[in-house]
């Protein structure tokens, strides 16, 4: 339902909970992030509010200034704490945040199942962290070619955004029938499925199109076309998209 997701010098906990806070008119189930910090990911999630996150986070949120936040409307899979987003790879290395319906994911899941991979949700969306952290492993030469090599393989809808433990300094994003916007800052880009998560920041924006994947760095994106930012006057600051 809402993603959000940040690079930059800030403590990226704090900018995602207020990204996510400023999604929850969309309505959702569940919610977490997944931050990344020395080589690590931490993934906090609840089948609760966004409130219920942050109490859940209190005084001590994870470090880190990378990571990835959702906002869940179940499609498959009741709203439980194991089927709420960020889903990870059996290492913990890849966390990934979903939007959409992956529509071969019974497939999916069976081909992880027989190649040993335990599945720990009953999302479609599970399968992801998997088909990028296997590609990681087979050799891809960065986290947006295994990107691209998972969703090879993947019918359906999304809008993705991964993290992975050992390039903290980017995440990639991914767009397919389901929207993705980068604000570009100073220094730092906040990317989200919706608007209203970023023009608090920047109203510097990109929206990806159908089929782009990109990285994105504290400094800017690569690795798509046409990544010239246009600004959005939208005048207020809860200015909604579609
Ligand atoms: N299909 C996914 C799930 O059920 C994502 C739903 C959403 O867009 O929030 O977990």
């Amino acid at each position: 339902c809402g993603i959000v997701g940040y690079v930059g010098p800030r403590e990226a906990a704090g900018v995602l909970l207020d990204g996510l806070s400023r999604l929850e008119y969309r309505g959702y189930d569940s919610a977490g992030l997944a931050v990344a910090h020395r080589r690590r990911v931490t993934v906090r999630r609840t089948a609760g509010r966004v409130e219920d996150l942050r109490t859940l986070l209190g005084d001590a949120p994870p470090p880190g200034r990378s990571g990835v936040a959702h906002t869940r409307w179940a499609t498959h899979g009741e709203p439980s704490e194991a089927n709420a987003h960020p889903h990870t790879d059996a290492s913990g290395r890849v966390a990934i945040v979903h939007n959409g319906i992956v529509e071969n994911a019974d497939a999916l899941r069976a081909a992880l199942t027989a190649r040993g991979v335990v599945l720990r949700s009953d999302t479609d969306s599970e399968a992801l962290a998997h088909l990028v952290a296997e590609a990681l492993d087979g050799g891809a030469a960065t986290l947006a070619d295994a990107v691209r090599t998972a969703l090879a393989g993947v019918e359906g809808t999304y809008g993705l955004a991964v993290l992975d433990a050992r390039t903290p300094d980017e995440i990639v994003v991914a767009r397919n029938g389901s929207p993705i916007v980068l604000g570009v800052g100073d220094g730092e880009m906040v990317v989200a499925s919706d608007l209203a998560a970023v023009v608090r920041h920047t109203r510097k924006v990109v929206f990806l199109d159908d089929g782009e994947i990109v990285t994105v760095h504290a400094d800017g994106v690569e690795g798509s076309t046409r990544i010239s930012p246009t600004t959005v006057d939208t005048g207020s600051e809860d200015y909604a998209l579609g």
